[in-house]
């Protein structure tokens, strides 16, 4: 496959077939994001993303997923992304399921009858980044949308029948603003109701406005017991019947899934195993900090 520079993915999406629809990110700014700074945000010509379906066909004889990168390809234009699904329908019958990462200026920047049109057309499911539910911690990350905005992306998604995945960064607020970053969030959670949620844990890289915040002493970075008590918060707080909650991300000192509301009280019954010194925190070292 051909691929411009460093290639991302939701962990769901490990064994999907990825193929670039969009170079970088369409926002590029957030305070405590590396993922695509070598690149300056394009979109790919079709006929070259379509080539790509061509190769993979030429290549693998089972696809069962496909994921179209990079950092939200739904900000491309509703024909551009109804040819790249009709490609898939007809060159790769036995996908099950397309992924797009997405943000609310591309949710916004779609109709609900467009949304509801990509789904019936084959896309699956929409990846969201909300981080944080605080309004203070997005803007000093520089998320470029509030709470309020991701939340409205969010409940539009799913409203137009796609499944709908929202990530979270466990210590974002650092130890300064960690029990409004876990209450604030699973109050957006909750008002979003996602299919899926998914906790990473905040990593500091270099060259961002993070590590010179850290390096500074502006922002506490939180050790593992403090990130599982953060996450015992959020997870106190929360009503979202049905989310498939996972911290399963290769960033998260302890591993928890469980669908909630259902599994809420044996995660928080983990995570205070842990917090008790019965269960083990991975440690830095298996993370690759
Ligand atoms: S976190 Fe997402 S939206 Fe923000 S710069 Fe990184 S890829 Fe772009």
């Amino acid at each position: 496959m051909r691929y411009t520079g460093r290639v991302f993915r939701p962990p769901s999406e490990a064994y999907s077939l990825i193929v670039q629809a969009t170079i970088g990110c369409s926002h590029n700014k957030c305070a405590f994001c590396n993922m695509y700074k070598e690149k300056q945000f394009r979109i790919r010509p079709l006929e070259e993303v379509l080539e790509d379906f061509d190769i993979a066909r030429a290549s693998y004889q089972q696809i069962g997923r496909v994921f179209l990168a990079d950092g939200d390809a739904l900000i491309l234009p509703q024909e551009h992304l109804l040819k790249i699904l009709e490609k898939i329908r007809t060159e790769i019958p036995e996908c099950e399921r397309v992924g797009i990462y997405s943000s609310p200026r591309s949710i916004k920047s779609k109709t609900s009858e467009q949304l509801a049109e990509l789904h019936q057309a084959g896309l699956g499911i929409a990846y969201l980044g909300l981080e944080s539910g605080n309004e203070e911690i997005l803007a000093l990350m520089n998320k470029g949308e509030t709470a309020a905005e991701i939340v409205e992306a969010g409940r539009k998604v799913k409203d137009a029948g796609l499944a709908l995945s929202v990530t979270v960064i466990n210590g974002l607020g650092g130890a300064e603003h960690w029990e409004q970053h876990a209450v604030d969030t699973a109050r957006a959670l909750s008002a979003m109701k996602p299919d899926y949620i998914g906790l990473l844990t905040l990593r500091v890289y270099s060259g961002t406005p993070l590590q010179e915040w850290v390096q500074k002493g502006e922002l506490t970075l939180m050790d593992p017991p403090s990130l599982a008590r953060e996450t015992r918060l959020l997870l106190e707080h929360i009503d979202s019947e049905g989310s498939v909650f996972r911290s399963n991300h290769a960033s998260n000192y302890l591993p928890l899934a469980g669908t909630l509301n259902a599994d809420r009280a044996s995660m928080i019954a983990q995570l205070d195993k842990a917090l008790a010194g019965k269960r083990r925190f991975r440690s830095a070292v298996e993370l690759g900090f």
